[in-house]
């Protein structure tokens, strides 16, 4: 057994083959859906049973208005959309709406709708099957949350979402019992400072310095740089701790976390 984690967008922007963030864990779990979504094909979409977001910002929900349209069907199965209660309520009032999209969380009939918005607070867990996800805390310029996705067997992967240098975090993730994946975005270089702390997101030195509080050696993934200084961050970035083994995401990338923890392939 294993996990499957399959890098739809990683991108900070868009262009040919950027993508904005999602990620699809094993066949039926989106994590945020961002225009990686895009390049699924009906019959996986039809597959998508539960969508994580981490928060309501436009380059991590773009799609989730086309995925429910795509697989809309009266008879269709319920998709579980988890998110923190503002992020639920953002999309209702300004996405599912009737004037920007129709409201699938009251279609095709109020009490069975297509979407069913699932809130969530930071700690708690879910779990699905073989799977428990956990709820990770953030800090962004939204209510914003991160996840882990811990397969039975002991293979464990994690995602910040949007985030800049959060105290709460890294105790969040050294709490888990193991991680082999932590995909943690990188929005804009040091140059950036400036802007990095008001749109907050991680700059390379900020996470230079709270890498160093991570306990457990995954793999790390960059992810959300802005395109045109994606150069700068990996230079910014070739010194931090775990540095050996760093990948930048580009957003087509596929890890499968074995259960011993003996390997973890990209392709
Ligand atoms: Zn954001
Ligand atoms: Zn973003």
């Amino acid at each position: 057994m294993s996990l499957s984690v399959r890098i739809l967008g990683a991108s900070g922007g868009i262009g040919p083959g950027r993508r904005t963030t999602s990620i699809l864990i094993d066949d039926d779990i989106l994590i945020d859906a961002g225009s990686g979504v895009g390049d699924l094909r009906l019959e996986q979409l039809r597959r998508i049973r539960h969508v994580f977001l981490t928060h309501s910002h436009l380059d991590h929900i773009a799609f989730l208005p086309m995925l429910a349209d795509m697989v809309y069907h009266p008879d269709a199965a319920p998709i579980h959309v988890h998110g923190l209660p503002a992020t639920l309520q953002a999309l209702c009032e300004h996405v599912f709406n009737w004037v920007i999209w129709p409201d699938f969380t009251c279609l095709p009939r109020p009490d069975q709708p297509l979407i069913r918005l699932e809130p969530v607070q930071p700690e708690q867990t879910i779990h699905l099957g073989h799977r428990v996800l956990r709820v990770l805390p953030a800090r962004h310029t939204v209510p914003a949350v991160g996840y882990s996705v811990s397969h039975r067997d002991g293979a464990a992967f994690a995602f910040s979402g949007d985030t800049t240098s959060s105290r709460q975090l890294w105790p969040a993730l050294n709490a888990l019992p193991n991680l082999d994946l932590l995909m943690i975005e990188t929005g804009l270089p040091d140059e950036m400072k400036g802007m990095a702390d008001l749109a907050k997101h991680y700059t390379p030195q900020h996470l230079r310095e709270d890498l160093a509080l991570l306990k457990h050696r995954p793999r790390i993934a960059i992810t959300h740089c802005k395109p045109g200084h994606e150069r700068a961050i990996r230079q910014q970035l070739a010194h931090s701790p775990h540095h050996a083994g760093m990948i930048f995401l580009h957003g087509n990338e596929h890890f499968v976390l074995d259960a011993d923890h003996s390997r973890t392939t990209a392709s």
